[in-house]
């Protein structure tokens, strides 16, 4: 492993939750760490468009995620550095877009040929070009959350095109539908090499199809996405409102669905939910199976934690990996973050992980006194929003209303951990079946959400002040 090779994952964790995806995949996926030490911090970089960008729009991010992952190096310097070992699979995601973005000057858009085939040639690499071979079914664990999701995916990859299409996967940011529909890819290619797999986020199709345009390839373009056998398109959200495009998008899901290939589509909501989006694509979306994917539960996020920490070839102590799955609650992507934060860490320093140094790492609440009572969360929770601890515990259903009270379950769920039927009691409720609701739809929405995020944060400042 390269030497700072987990201190760099945690950074790019971090930064792969400040940048839209399209970017994240375009300027930070491809880079490494290669030196660091007080004066210079040497990043590896594929080209030297990549090194422009990272030096005029992300060097501040970049110096300031260091920063916080315990490294403040004088200067940062980007180095061109080409990996020699890697698989020609494992290649730029995007070359095509890259180079039709970063000099217009150069009007050559250059897909694949389908017609040219052989083994060896540009032909079976750009049909893969999204796949990334790090997501596959054996390192996804499945649990409550995402056990429909995974088995559906499953049969799509034994014998994609003849039982759910489209499939329509659906949730909050970073609880594995990226992995799981690369991990169809990945089976599928496993299983018949020239198998034409395209992946690609819908930033991306966006782009490319822009590109297209300009540079009048447009029906070069159109071939490679309706000539694939299966097609993957991740975060479908961002079409929403590009009508040109989703015309486009709307011709390729009809002919690959008439020639039965499969289609794989993700989003952060259910397709009649996306605003902007075309009916005529929401109708088409639902034809299929729709899925709703959720963060896993407790058991699933400890077994999570063990086994990245395996691959880092680390063995954390039980209360350590319990620790993370109980203090990071918003989603998978999170988790991973706080792991390689607090590995990163312990690698610096050649300490062993311990509770002490989590908990130290995260500060959260879990390692706060425990003084708290379920009487102090609702009228910390009342104040924040305004209201009335009376109202919390009546029964308006206004809005004003029953968003303090869902927050306030939420937080006597993640700070006192309190089974759902003693939340519904604290709340005056006999049924818990509404705090479960509840407390799921604040999980939800704390990603989606930054007046919900702020206000649990504001909530539990108050409460812990
Ligand atoms: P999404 O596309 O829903 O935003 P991702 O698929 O990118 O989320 O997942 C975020 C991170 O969490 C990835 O690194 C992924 O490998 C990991 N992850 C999510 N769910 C699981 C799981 N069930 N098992 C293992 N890793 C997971
Ligand atoms: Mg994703």
């Amino acid at each position: 492993m390269q030497p700072g090779s987990n201190l760099w994952q945690a950074v790019l964790g971090e930064i792969e939750l400040s940048v839209s995806r399209g970017n994240f995949m375009t300027w930070f996926k491809q880079t490494q760490l290669l030196k660091y030490d007080d004066e210079s911090a040497v990043i590896g970089v594929p080209n030297v468009f990549i090194k422009q960008q990272l030096e005029r729009k992300y060097n501040d991010l970049i110096t300031e995620t260091l920063k916080k992952n315990g490294l403040s190096p004088e200067r940062i310097e980007y180095k061109i550095h080409t990996v020699t070992s890697r698989k020609p699979v494992d290649e730029p995601l995007d070359t095509g877009t890259m180079r039709m973005e970063s000099r217009p000057e150069q009007s050559t858009y250059s897909p694949p040929r389908p017609s040219s085939g052989g083994p060896g040639n540009s032909f079976s690499h750009t049909y893969r070009q999204g796949i990334n071979e790090r997501y596959t079914f054996e390192n996804f664990i499945v649990g409550s959350g995402n056990e429909l999701a995974y088995a559906a995916c499953q049969a799509i990859a034994a014998s994609p095109g003849t039982k759910y299409n489209p499939l329509f996967l659906y949730g909050g940011v970073g609880i594995g539908k990226t992995h799981l529909m690369q991990a169809v890819g990945n089976a599928v290619v496993a299983a018949k090499r020239d198998a034409r797999v395209v992946y690609v986020s819908s930033e991306q199709f966006l782009q490319e199809f822009v590109s297209a345009l300009r540079f009048k390839k447009i029906s070069d373009f159109t071939e490679v996405y309706r000539t694939a056998d299966i097609l993957i398109v991740d975060d479908i959200q961002f079409i929403a409102g590009k009508e040109k495009a989703q015309e486009e998008f709307f011709h390729t899901f009809n002919t690959l669905h008439q020639g039965n290939k499969q289609i794989i589509i993700s989003s952060d909501k259910p397709p009649g939910e996306i605003p902007g989006l075309e009916d005529r694509l929401k109708s088409r979306f639902v034809w299929g199976m729709s899925i709703d994917m959720q963060i896993p539960d407790f058991e699933t996020r400890c077994a999570i934690v063990q086994t990245k920490a395996g691959s880092h070839a680390v063995e954390l102590p039980t209360d350590v990996v319990e620790y993370l799955a109980n203090n990071v609650t918003t989603n998978i992507r999170e988790l991973e973050g706080a792991l390689n934060q607090l590995l990163a860490f312990c690698e610096m320093r050649a300490l062993e992980p311990n509770l002490a140094i989590a908990s130290g790492l995260l500060g959260s609440a879990k390692t706060r006194p425990k003084h708290i009572s379920a009487k102090q969360i609702v009228e910390r929770t009342a104040r924040h929003f305004q209201v009335t601890v009376d109202e919390i515990l009546g029964s308006k259903r206004d809005k004003d209303i029953v968003v303090p009270r869902q927050v306030a379950m939420y937080i006597l769920r993640s700070e006192l951990h309190l089974s759902f039927p003693k939340i519904a009691r604290e709340l005056g409720r006999k049924d818990h079946t509404t705090a479960i609701h509840s407390v799921e739809k604040i999980e939800r929405e704390l990603h989606l959400d930054s007046d919900i995020r702020e206000a649990v944060n504001n909530i539990k400042e108050l409460l812990y002040a």
